[in-house]
């Protein structure tokens, strides 16, 4: 899986994408996420990437040519154009479902907004998809696309390790997660309970079977119908 970002503020994503376990991941060439500045592909002395917006309104626009210049040498340095997507309030709010998606391409790019946003015709001629964090604003896209692709490289083969696997977490099986504890097995007099500490195999897996369908029915209902 490669991804490559598009954005004003390369340095933010590349931070937190050399740490812990993505951080490792690309170390290890699991997954190759690379982070453009736009501003690079400006072409005007000024290396401006933004205006004001025709008919008015308030705060400023990113042009459209930058991305466009920005996207068309990522497609030409990997060989194919990657689907493109924009990272907007105005998408299709992320879920499970969307993430798995999105983790069987080969090649993902990802335009982060700031400001106002994006001049429209970048969404009418370049991208595939615009994808939302939730119904709420935020100042830029990195912070979005930074979730998106987190989601995304922790289902991509050889980033989490056998202890780190994803498939008994949250929203995987549609059930949120069982609870879980560590040691001691007594804390401020809370115990583990009595089942986990048991070694019984069968009935450790039935406990947790339960306790995903009620810490689901108890945290969000709105899953189990
Ligand atoms: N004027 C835009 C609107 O009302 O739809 C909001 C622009 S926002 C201040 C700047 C950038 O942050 C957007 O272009 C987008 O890339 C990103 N952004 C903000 N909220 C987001 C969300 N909920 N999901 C994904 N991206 C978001």
């Amino acid at each position: 899986m490669r991804i490559d970002i598009l954005t004003l503020f390369p340095q933010l994503c590349e931070t937190f994408f050399s740490e812990s376990i993505i951080g490792r991941a690309r170390k290890k060439g699991s997954i190759s996420i690379n982070c453009h500045q736009i501003r690079d592909y400006a072409n005007d002395k000024h290396n401006r990437v933004d205006d004001k917006p025709y008919g008015g309104g308030k705060g400023m626009l990113m042009l459209a040519e930058p991305i466009a210049a920005c996207f068309e040498v990522i497609c030409e340095a990997i060989g194919c154009r990657p689907r493109f997507i924009y990272m907007s309030p105005k998408g299709q709010v992320l879920n499970h479902k969307k993430v798995t998606e999105l983790a069987k391409f080969d090649n993902l790019a990802i335009l982060c907004g700031h400001y106002e946003g994006v001049d429209e015709r970048i969404l009418e001629v370049f991208i595939d998809e615009q994808i939302s964090i939730g119904d709420y604003v935020v100042t830029g896209g990195e912070i979005p696309a930074i979730i998106l692709v987190d989601a995304i490289s922790r289902l991509t083969p050889g980033v989490l390790s056998n202890e780190e696997c994803f498939n008994e977490e949250s929203h995987s099986n549609k059930l949120l997660e069982y609870p879980q504890y560590t040691k001691p097995a007594i804390w401020r007099g809370s115990s583990v309970p009595e089942v986990l500490l048991s070694g019984h195999h069968a009935n450790i897996a039935e406990w947790k079977q339960q306790q995903s369908l009620i810490v689901t029915e108890k945290c969000r209902p709105d899953l189990i119908k």
